[in-house]
């Protein structure tokens, strides 16, 4: 099963993307994950992509699909994947459609992670992730147990450099400008579940599994 997450900053992507690893057990590729790893080791590409991180851009095309072509080129990659942040422009979901076209498949499912722009900004401000394991916390809604530590694997839980309000701010516009329009572009193809995370993540996540079970995509047990 090959899928891509779709979704605003803060609206619960990573969270569904999280779930949806576990319940089927599908390799999951995010693309900010792997950025956040090159500048954690100061490599030349997170060197560079951190330029554009900081300032609530886009990393450019070029660097970001070659990065992800590597990626799916990698064993773990054979049986499917779920993208989370990728694609981002209109240019990688073109460059993703002839990588997938070369080797004869194609995108089983787009599933678009929905939420009111009003409650965007207080979860993004408020988020914590685990700079181990990738978990996301909520200082409000979901605090960790111990302050700073991660409950699933204990190690150090922080606030993203870009998670500061004028960053997040950015980040937005540069959604609505450039990753916005996959919606359509995917809705052409008549492949995008609609996922509200309005309610809850739960609600959420049972939204895109009757989906993808009409599709014919069963849950690991
Ligand atoms: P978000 O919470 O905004 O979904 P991510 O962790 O997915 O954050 O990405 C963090 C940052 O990494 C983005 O704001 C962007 O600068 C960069 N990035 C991630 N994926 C891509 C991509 N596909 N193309 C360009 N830049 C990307
Ligand atoms: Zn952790």
């Amino acid at each position: 099963m090959k899928l891509i997450l779709l979704g605003a900053p803060g609206s619960g992507k990573g969270t569904m993307a999280a779930v949806l690893k576990k319940e089927y057990q599908i390799t999951h590729i995010s693309t900010g994950d792997i950025f956040r790893a090159n500048i954690k080791e100061q490599t030349p590409l997170g060197i560079e992509a951190k330029k554009y991180i900081d300032q609530g851009a886009l990393v450019p095309d070029e660097l970001t699909i070659s990065m992800v072509e590597d990626r799916l080129a990698q064993p773990d990659c054979a049986n499917g994947y779920l993208l989370d942040g990728f694609p981002r422009t209109i240019a990688q979901a073109e460059k993703l459609d002839a990588m997938l076209a070369s080797k004869n498949t194609k995108l089983d499912a787009v599933i678009n992670v929905t939420v009111p722009a009003e409650v965007i900004m207080e979860r993004v401000v408020n988020r914590r992730v685990c700079t181990s394991c990738g978990e996301s916390y909520n200082v409000v809604s979901r605090p960790t147990k111990v302050e700073g530590v991660c409950d699933v694997c204990g190690k150090e839980v922080i606030q993203r450099d870009d998670d500061k309000p004028e960053t997040v701010k950015q980040r937005l516009v540069t959604y609505e400008e450039n990753t916005k329009p996959l919606i359509d572009f995917y809705m052409a193809k008549g492949i995008v579940i609609t996922a509200d995370n309005s309610s809850s993540p739960e609600v959420a996540f049972q939204q895109a599994s009757e989906a993808l079970s009409e599709m014919g995509f069963q849950k690991v047990q």
